[in-house]
């Protein structure tokens, strides 16, 4: 790829140079042959590439249904819900929006996507009119939307809060039921679930290719100096999950669950590994079981309870990642989301967490919801899609260890007045 016009650039390239005072004609030739192949690599990398990205948009709509509702319904039977539950989602929102905040400081403090790239498209008309709109009208017009008219139309359309919204209504209400109305369809959703779920690690073994081909057309339009831009990006979550995952998360254990951090993390340990390694909760979910109960010594009833639904619900990392990647966006299409537009994509990066599978680049798929609510282009995660795998690692342990944090949490309130799940605070094993 020579960029800049056919007079002056070949000054940069001396044997060009040379060339074109010996043989113009074949210097034009050359030149313009190598230029309408480049095209030529540009365009092709970028239909590859884009049908990796619409095979992450198609699986997404049934994904998300299947895995919260199995997240939901897996709260068992309705004497399981009550205090557990409410202290369980008390933690998880608690966490998530903590890790939110954390990464919209951290964003705002680095600003990754603006620099000498400059404004890239032009700026997207929804983000112009919603713009004009203030913050009780933005935030009525979200609350609205969130309730479906017609759930069909809204799986239909990819209209993310209102599937949510929908899925969660009919997975208690699953629960409610009971009998066997709620085990046929509790067997429909596992189903259902590990069948997506197949479906969606195939189409993430095409990851290699994709992102190869993605970046090859992000390359050949941008340039290199995405790489610069993306390092800034990169730096910007990875900082923002050391925050939340060494500072804020082990203060909570401490001061809430009164234990010790470091011996509680070694105890973990393994689990945190595999989720590192895998990039997915959900992979990681026996292990995490295995190491609350068996290492930090966490009673089962909170275990079983806490973990699997956490896996699915309580995503942190993904949270705090969702805001950091979507203003990273925004300021790379050089925009200054308002006030209004920021909490938008706080709580729309709190529903896409909860909305998220716990698998590799799951966080990715989710993002359109947000990129979407803020209108901004979807073809920009593209821009990203080359880091995603090191930074779902990062995210994936983050998520795991709230997860497991949260079951020293909730256990500690659990054993008050329960002699049989006593849970041992400073006790022999002194974790
Ligand atoms: N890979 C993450 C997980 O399994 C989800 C994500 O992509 O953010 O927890």
């Amino acid at each position: 790829h020579l960029p800049g016009s056919d007079e002056t650039e070949p000054e940069f390239y001396p044997t060009l140079a040379v060339l074109q005072k010996s043989d113009p004609t074949a210097f034009k030739l050359f030149y313009h042959h190598g230029r309408s192949t480049a095209r030529w690599i540009g365009d092709t990398a970028k239909l590859i590439g884009d049908l990796f990205l619409r095979m992450l948009k198609m699986v997404s709509v049934p994904l998300i249904i299947a895995s919260l509702l199995s997240g939901v319904t897996g709260l068992g039977h309705a004497d399981r819900l009550g205090k557990m539950f409410g202290r369980t989602l008390l933690y998880y929102v608690t966490t998530s929006m903590l890790a939110i905040m954390t990464g919209l400081l951290m964003v705002n403090f680095v600003r990754p996507g603006v620099g000498n790239l400059g404004p890239v498209a032009a700026k997207p008309q929804a983000a112009v009119a919603q713009e004009a709109q203030s913050l009780g009208e933005v935030l009525y017009e979200q609350l609205l939307n969130m309730i479906p008219t017609n759930p069909f139309a809204s799986a239909a359309n990819g209209d993310f809060l209102s599937i949510i919204a929908f899925t969660i209504f009919f997975g208690v209400c699953t629960i409610l039921v009971g009998g066997t109305a709620a085990d046929r369809i509790n067997e429909f959703v596992e189903a259902l679930f590990a069948v997506m779920m197949k479906l969606t690690t195939l189409i993430i073994n095409l990851a290699p290719i994709g992102v190869f081909f993605l970046m090859l057309a992000v390359t050949a339009t941008q340039g290199v100096g995405i790489f610069g831009t993306l390092g800034w990006y990169m730096l910007a979550v990875a900082l923002a999950l050391g925050v939340h995952a060494l500072i804020t998360l082990p203060l909570i254990l401490r001061l809430v669950a009164k234990r010790s951090p470091w011996k509680y993390a070694q105890a973990m340990s393994p689990a945190l590994l595999t989720a590192f390694s895998s990039a997915s909760s959900n992979g990681t979910l026996p292990l995490t079981l295995t190491c609350v109960e068996e290492r930090a010594k966490v009673s089962n009833r909170v275990g079983s309870f806490v973990l699997p639904l956490g896996a699915t619900v309580n995503m942190d990392g993904t949270a705090l990642y969702e805001v950091v990647a979507v203003l990273f966006i925004a300021q790379f299409n050089g925009l200054d989301l308002s006030m209004a537009d920021q909490l938008i994509v706080a709580f729309t990066a709190l529903l896409a967490s909860i909305g998220a599978a716990g698998i590799p680049h799951a966080g990715l798929v989710m993002m359109a919801i947000i990129l979407q609510a803020v209108g901004l282009p979807t073809e920009d995660q593209a821009l990203i899609i080359a880091v995603d795998r090191v930074l779902d690692m990062a995210r994936t342990a983050v998520n795991v260890w709230s997860d497991s944090c949260g079951c020293a949490v909730i256990a500690r309130f659990e054993s008050e007045g329960d002699a049989t799940s006593q849970v041992p605070i400073e006790g022999e094993l002194n974790i």
